[in-house]
Order: C-alpha cells, then structure tokens, then sequence
C-alpha cells in the first residue's frame, strides 16, 4: 500500500466536503478574556473569542492561577507517576472529595478528561457488569459512544430525549437483565436539556443504572455549581454523575462521582484509569480553587445566563436564526458547510470575531452551525459587534434568516 498517497487522499476528501479542520492559533492574555491574539497574522491582531468553552473565565481567575502558582512551586512539575504507582498526591485525595461534596456523592473518581472519564467508565462497565444492556441517547458525545463500543455490551440507542421511545426498548428485556441509561444534560451541540427527572424515573421502574455526563452544565447550574441535576434537585436520582473540569472550572480533567462501591469499583479496574500517569498537582490545586470559589459564588453563573439572555434577545431582534435554547449555548443555524466556513473566515478576518465553524460529522449535515458560547466577560459592546457583523454575513453570503 501506498500509505502517503493514502493519508493524502483521507484529507483532500474532507477538504472537499468542507470538512478539512484548520486551527486558529490563539495567545491568550490574563486579564484580557475573551480578547486574545491571532497568530495568524504577523502583526497578530486582536479578536473577540465566542467560542471559547471556557464558560465563566475562570481559566484567569486569579485564586485558579495563585493556586496553581503556588503547588508548582512546593510539589513541582508533575505527578510522577500513575495513581497506583507514587502518583497520588494528597491534592488528588483532596480533589475527589471536593468532587462527591459538589455532586452529594459518596465518592469521586479524577481522570485526565472528560473524554477518558466517559470512554473509560462505560467501558469498564459494559465489560464487566455481566449481560449489561447500555442504552444511549442519539445524541451522545463521542467519548460515551466509543466507551460503549469498546465494552462490547449490547447497546440500544433511544431518540434523543425521548422518553417514551426510552421505556418502549427498556421494556423488551427481562427486567432481571442489568441495565444502564447513558445521557448528558445539556446538550453541547444544540444546547437543549435532558428531562433528568423522568428518565430517573423509567431507570427506576426497570432497576437500570443512570449515567449523567455533566460536561456542560458542571460549574454552572446548581446552587452550588454541581450541574442541572442538581438545580433541578435530581443528583440523588442519578446514580454516576460524570463532568470535566476543562470547561467551566477552567483547567484539564474529567471524573465521575458515584456510590463508594461504583467509584472503587472503577478504581480498580478500569485500564484508562489505571495504566496512564496521574494529572499533574498544580492543575488539580487550580481545579480545587476553581470548584470552591464557584460552590459559594453564584456571580458568574447569574451574569453568565443574563449574557446569555441578552444575546438571544439581540439576535431575535436582528432576525438571525438561533436555536432556542433554555441552556447558555447558542447555536446560529447555517446550513451549509461551504457558507458556514466562509461566514466563519469573514468574521475572522474583517471584524476580528473568533467563531469555529460546526460541521458534519458532529452535526448532522444541512445543520452546519456558528455555535456561540457567551461568557459573564463578554460585555454589551461585544454582543452590539458581533450581532452587527452577523447580520452583514447573513445579508452578503445570502443565508437564511429567522422564519
Ligand atoms: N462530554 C461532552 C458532552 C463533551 O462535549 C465533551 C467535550 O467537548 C466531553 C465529554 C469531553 O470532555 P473533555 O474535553 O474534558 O475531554
């Protein structure tokens, strides 16, 4: 085989279909988010970043980064070494109970992401929960997906969302079959949120695990930041709470929170937690610092969702066809993978507003989208420029508007 001509002919292919992924080359400044510079250009101008996942800033919080300051400074560069192997440090120990308080769990699990954590826990589960049954949302990430696959369990795929659908398969098994109910809570793509309570509800009736993937909502609902379920008073109904601390907390990390029995469990067989090295002190002290600033400080979480709610109001008035959300993800609906990149490329280039453009494969096609994420840093000024310039692309590049 000609293994180049190969990877050549992979690539060109995207490149075709609009899918081919080019990566802005971002420097982030402390104290100037959402502001960074583009090192695209020479003289790396300045952009607005609206697609940052960093939801609530506190990537530059200031207690984050003295935290962090201060654990490189007394316990150095990294762990040293995997969990079982001299790579637990009492940071970790301290993390994961900061984790099971956050989530009202006995106990909590810390990977090295999100990603991981979902791979690595369905996984184990699907592997050694014998004749496991695993139901998954169709609109799951990818990370549960291949944790799933990977386990080779037997897999149903409800509609999303859909509950109804949900009951009609878990009804087709016996009801002594072990089972487990994947989904997440709000929904990165489209921004909408799981019915969290009655999903618990036919999990219950048919004796079925629930896993919750709080990627998305983990820092940013709740009283205490520990996610929708918890707004929604739903994280004792939940039986495996999962979360990332590379969104709203700001650093790296993923984990689960669950009884101590599930969570040792996975500890103790679970190969992607076992055999890969721990993550380094000084990221989990700034994610210690991130989580307890946000369980006493509900600030960013309540300019955060009025941000959120002033820039759908300023994009209805423009007539620009977002998706409705209840969540803080806004999703501007294009509709092509040539104009969406175009619109993206316009934006970055004319008016210095960063927003990657969301193709195929993880939206479905003819959904390309502009997914916006605001944050409590971007400022009315910011919403005004960027909600102008949407409006000008709309009009030049001839895309649909709102009905
Ligand atoms: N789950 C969901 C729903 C996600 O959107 C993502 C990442 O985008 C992940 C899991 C993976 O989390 P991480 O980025 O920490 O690996």
């Amino acid at each position: 085989m000609d293994y180049q001509k190969f990877f050549q002919a992979s690539i060109d292919k995207l490149k075709t279909e609009e899918r081919y992924r080019i990566f802005a080359t971002l420097e982030r400044q402390v104290g100037n988010f959402p502001q960074a510079k583009n090192h695209k250009h020479i003289s790396k101008n300045e952009v607005t970043v609206w697609c940052s996942n960093d939801y609530l800033g506190m990537g530059q919080h200031p207690k984050v980064l003295k935290a962090m300051h201060d654990a490189i400074d007394s316990l150095g560069a990294g762990a040293g070494g995997t969990r079982n192997i001299s790579g637990t440090t009492y940071k970790h120990v301290e993390l994961e109970k900061e984790i099971a308080d956050l989530h009202d769990k006995d106990s909590a699990l810390i990977f090295t992401s999100g990603y991981v954590a979902n791979e690595t826990t369905l996984c184990t589960l699907g592997k050694y929960i014998p004749n496991l049954a695993i139901y998954s949302d169709s609109l799951n990430h990818a990370s549960m997906i291949e944790g799933i696959r990977n386990s080779r369990a037997e897999k149903f795929v409800f509609n999303h969302n859909d509950v109804d659908h949900l009951e009609s398969l878990l009804k087709e098994q016996d009801i002594d079959r072990p089972k487990l109910i994947a989904f997440e809570s709000v929904y990165s793509m489209d921004g909408d949120i799981a019915p969290i309570h009655d999903i618990c509800k036919v999990a219950k009736k048919y004796n079925a695990l629930t896993y919750l993937d709080e990627v998305h909502g983990v820092g940013m609902y709740g009283y205490k930041g520990g996610g929708v379920a918890q707004m929604v008073n739903a994280s004792n109904s939940v039986d495996i709470i999962q979360g990332t601390f590379g969104k709203a907390i700001g650093t790296i990390g993923g984990y689960i929170a669950a009884s101590a029995e599930l969570v040792d469990f996975v500890r103790s067989y679970a190969a992607g937690f076992i055999f890969t090295t721990a993550l380094p002190p000084a990221i989990v002290a700034g994610t210690i610092a991130s989580i307890q600033h946000l369980k006493t400080s509900s600030t960013e979480r309540e300019i955060h969702q009025a941000r959120a709610a002033l820039l759908k109001r300023k994009l209805s008035d423009a007539n620009l066809p977002y998706l409705p959300s209840p969540s803080h993800i806004v999703p501007v609906i294009v509709g092509d993978a040539m104009l969406c990149k175009m619109a993206s490329d316009i934006l970055m280039n004319e008016y210095s507003i960063y927003v990657q453009p969301i193709n195929y494969p993880t939206v479905p096609r003819g959904s390309e989208r502009l997914r916006l994420a605001p944050t409590p840093l971007h400022t009315e000024a910011m919403i005004d420029d960027l909600v102008n310039a949407f409006a000008d692309i709309w009009q030049r590049l001839t895309i649909k508007l709102a009905a």
